[in-house]
């Protein structure tokens, strides 16, 4: 048997398809559409074993001739490939004649087996509406897609294994990073109180009763600092675990963050706010929760955007309420903006400011623990803007 220059050419179209393409969906409707004179069959699907080794997950359909159902319908072929993954080799199914039956009652099926890395997870077939037969041509070609779209199926396992591994080793990184920052974090407290303590405890001197109260002043507020350090810690380990626990109860937004301002403000006296807010309804959340993703916020802003005025908004939209929470401090550059909540990131470079790199993740955690969403948006010497969207409740 020689081959012929067509074949070569088709053996060409397929590698060309198939190559380079990262998106194995798109890969394999090229190749299918390439091949289409070659080999005419109506529906196309991949069906996959299940993590749990049971059912069978769609994971490809294509209806392209007579039968047109559309993605959605592939009941046409999940019997078979059941059938297919038992046999664990091709299974040709061929009706016999009926001239009265409609032809969309006669599926021609062929199935092939998946082998992804020597395992078999799941079945391609084909299905003819009403014929024809397959060839023994037809059959070798759908053996070749079968081989291609299993190898296309375990290059995209190996990306996502390879995305998962790069997750893991930043996290593994961030917690070295995280070790050194938080024994630095602890440190500097500790060591303001025991040096403070230690002085006024010296036998040899005495201090008069002013400067007992300054030190003992500083002690209080290392102390509050190193107790919101350690209620970060668990905080963030409690949400990691998923065990915090929310009273989601009906509460007024607007007045959330104004209360949380006024707080803020008898800390920081210069601090400007401006608030520009909707008539919003009431939504269901945990006061005490959300109070803390607007203490998170208010405190970054006056460590890294020190001196910016701030400025925050409420837009009510249809089916939720969206928080602008803006700065006009130096902004995060692009390249670091995605990680900011992130458990434990810090902005490289972020060394004068104390901080674990907690607050923002901490934020994050108790917005989606509110079906919510929050984000950021920065530009660089112009500032930081923080968005919370947060459902509205339609029962209250
Ligand atoms: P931490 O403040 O403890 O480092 P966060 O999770 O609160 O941790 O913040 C993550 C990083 O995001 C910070 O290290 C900082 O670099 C950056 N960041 C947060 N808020 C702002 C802001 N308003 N302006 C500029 N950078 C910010």
């Amino acid at each position: 048997m020689s081959v012929d220059a067509r074949t070569l050419d088709l053996v060409y179209s397929i590698l060309q398809n198939v190559n380079g393409k990262t998106d194995w969906k798109a890969a394999l409707d090229t190749l299918l559409a390439s091949l289409r004179e070659e080999f005419v069959y109506d529906n196309v699907a991949v069906y996959m074993i299940d993590s749990g080794g049971v059912g069978l997950d769609v994971v490809y359909a294509r209806a392209v001739g007579r039968g047109k159902h559309g993605e959605a319908d592939v009941s046409w072929g999940e019997g078979f490939a059941g059938e297919v993954i038992n046999k664990k080799e091709m299974v040709i199914y061929e009706p016999g004649s009926h001239l009265d039956t409609d032809r969309l009652d006669l599926p021609f099926l062929v199935g092939l087996p998946l082998f992804i890395a020597g395992r078999l997870s799941g079945a391609l077939i084909f299905v003819r509406f009403g014929g024809p037969h397959y060839s023994p041509v037809h059959i070798r070609m759908a053996a070749i897609i079968a081989a291609v779209t299993a190898s296309l199926l375990e290059s995209k396992a190996l990306q996502e294994a390879r995305i998962d591994l790069e997750s893991v080793q930043r996290q593994m990184r961030l917690q070295d990073d995280f070790v050194s920052t938080i024994s630095h974090e602890l440190r500097t407290p500790l060591g303001f109180i025991k040096g403070y303590s230690t002085s006024l405890l010296r036998e040899d001197t005495k201090w008069d009763e002013k400067t007992q109260r300054e030190f003992l002043a500083i002690i209080d507020d290392e102390a509050d600092r190193l107790t919101h350090l350690i209620e970060n810690m668990l905080e963030s380990a409690r949400l990691q675990s998923k065990t915090l626990q929310f009273k989601f109860q009906p509460l007024r937004l607007d007045a959330l963050i104004r209360d949380v301002a006024t707080r803020v403000h008898t800390h920081h006296t210069a601090l400007k706010v401006t608030f520009d807010f909707d008539v919003v309804p009431p939504i269901l959340g945990d006061t005490v929760r959300l109070s803390q993703v607007f203490e998170n916020l208010f405190s970054n802003a006056i460590k890294y955007a020190p001196d910016s005025p701030l400025m925050i908004s409420i837009r009510r939209g249809a089916k939720s309420l969206r928080v602008a929470f803006s700065d006009r401090g130096p902004g995060i550059p692009e390249d670091y903006l995605p990680f900011v909540f992130e458990r434990f990131y810090r902005v490289p470079g972020e060394r004068t400011v104390t901080g674990t790199g907690l607050g923002l993740y901490i934020c994050k955690q108790i917005i989606l623990a509110h079906h919510g969403k929050i984000w950021a948006e920065s530009i660089l010497d112009q500032g930081t803007t923080f968005f919370i969207e947060l459902p509205a409740d339609p029962k209250i």
